[in-house]
């Protein structure tokens, strides 16, 4: 088994991330997260709202809806921009995204479904684009039945859906597929309603689609997927020093919260690959294991295009006023957007681990396998264990379990000897295990397992508190 085969099988097995609709057959592009999957991403949306929202005064949290005015579409540029060149195999039906396919041949390399070529959506739906993709495509048959292709046509990316009971061109809307324009068209009634001064930031968590063409490599790409962006507004003039001051803030959350540094990267994006309205752009990039390093967040100078769009599309004024120096212009923007599970990849595939076990421990059996997972983003923060069950080891254990139950997702296990209950929870990376055996009940103290260096502690239940909030929070 390969790593992507061992992390998806993990990920089902205990209950992270299951294959979307997978009773009627599966969805493609969808994913289900199960009842650990759902703790460990929301302790990475909390722990990204804590850091960009919750600890700096100068940033607003937003929930904006997903249906917004198709007209924020039209000024954004998706209606007419957000678009994915691709051909079908007229014979099998395949559907292939054009530029990966030329890809794949100049690397003398026929795709497979999953080894998807990651590059920028090519916002730029220009004719000549699509002209030259015909031209390189020319004589190419279909990968997988060798049948005809049809010409490139751009798709486009957006879900579209219809507002009330009639659906005709004046009911139509799409579903969001970013949360930022949710952000900008706010931006008035977050500035009259707070009392924030430039520079100031707002942050939104949410769902965002995206009709990919070839979605893949696990949560890596898929249609429906949640994203935390922040749309931080400058004065322009000082947007190079803040977007560099972002670059490394973002880079530096990732390394804080557990994955290792050598596996992410800053990469600053070549001019020709700036969407036409991006100063600068640069993404952090982790080295997954499918291709090695790919975006995991992208982090952009976007100017002053999305205030200034917005401004003309509405014929409002998004214009900001200085009280200290009396100008008034249009806010530029620096945006850092990561997805929530892209980087919940990111965080699990960095975790995952395989050690031999040392001779002198044999409670493992030959090979561990962990989740080195950082505390924060553990879904299971503590798992409690009577050593054998027995009502008196019992009784303490379920006590301790209540107790902790009110601060963090803990677990309680009396199933099975020790050393496979030890090994159960590795898997699913419980930083702690908290053992009760027939000295508590003498010493009033319990053992506490460390699950990366397998060390165990003897700690008086009486200091439990302070022993763990230092090492868990
Ligand atoms: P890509 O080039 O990988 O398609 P993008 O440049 O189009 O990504 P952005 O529009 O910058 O992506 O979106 C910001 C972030 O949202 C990305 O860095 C990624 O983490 C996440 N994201 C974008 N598309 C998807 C998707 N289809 N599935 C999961 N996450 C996604």
């Amino acid at each position: 088994m390969d790593l992507m085969e061992k992390i998806t099988s993990l990920a089902k097995r205990r209950g992270f991330v299951y294959p979307g609709s997978e009773l009627y057959s599966g969805l493609g592009g969808t994913w289900d997260y199960g009842p650990l999957g759902v703790e460990m991403k929301n302790n990475i949306k909390k722990a990204w709202w804590k850091a960009t929202v919750q600890e700096r005064s100068e940033v607003a949290g937003l929930d904006s809806a997903i249906i917004l005015s198709p007209k924020v579409w039209e000024a954004s540029g998706h209606v007419s921009q957000f678009t994915d060149p691709m051909v079908d195999c007229k014979k099998c039906k395949k559907r292939y995204r054009a530029d990966h396919l030329i890809e794949e041949i100049e690397k003398k390399k026929l795709p497979s479904r999953d080894e998807e070529v990651v590059e920028e959506h090519a916002l730029a739906a220009h004719p000549e684009v699509v002209k030259d993709l015909n031209e390189k495509l020319r004589g190419v048959k279909c990968p997988n039945c060798g049948g005809d292709l049809t010409s490139v046509r751009q798709f486009n990316l957006m879900f579209k859906t219809y507002v009330g009971p009639v659906e005709d061109a004046s009911s139509l809307a799409y579903l969001r597929p970013e949360t930022a324009q949710g952000i900008f068209i706010n931006f008035s009634n977050v500035l009259a309603s707070s009392r924030q001064k430039i520079p100031f930031g707002i942050a939104q968590i949410g769902k965002a689609f995206r009709n990919e063409v070839t979605p893949g490599n696990f949560l890596f790409r898929s249609r429906e997927f949640e994203q935390m962006e922040l749309e931080f507004f400058v004065k322009p003039g000082s947007d190079k020093e803040w977007f560099n001051y972002w670059r490394k803030v973002r880079f530096d959350w990732f390394a804080r919260h557990g994955i290792r540094q050598e596996n992410l990267r800053l990469r600053d994006h070549e001019k020709d690959e700036l969407s036409h309205y991006a100063k600068a752009a640069t993404d952090v990039e982790y080295n997954f294991p499918f291709g090695g390093f790919k975006e995991l967040e992208g982090i952009a100078n976007r100017g002053d295009f999305d205030l200034g769009q917005h401004g003309q599309f509405s014929g409002r004024d998004l214009s900001y006023f200085d009280e200290q120096t009396k100008e008034k212009f249009v806010p530029y923007v620096i945006e850092p957007s990561v997805g929530v599970d892209r980087a919940f990849l990111a965080f699990f595939v960095d975790a995952y681990r395989e050690e031999k076990a040392p001779a002198a421990n044999k409670e493992e059996g030959e090979t561990r396998v962990f989740l080195a997972l950082d505390p924060k983003i553990a879904p299971v923060k503590l798992a409690i264990l009577p050593l054998v069950k027995d009502e008196e080891l019992i009784k303490v254990a379920k006590d301790l379990y209540q107790r902790y139950q009110s601060i963090w997702f803990v677990a309680y296990d009396e199933v099975a000897s020790i050393g496979r209950r030890y090994r159960r929870q590795d898997e699913i990376g419980t930083p702690y295990c908290l053992t009760v055996d027939f000295e508590t009940l003498k010493d009033n103290a319990v053992t506490l397992r460390d699950r990366d260096q397998m060390t165990q502690d003897r700690i008086k239940i009486e200091e439990l508190d302070n022993y763990l909030m230092t090492k868990i929070c």
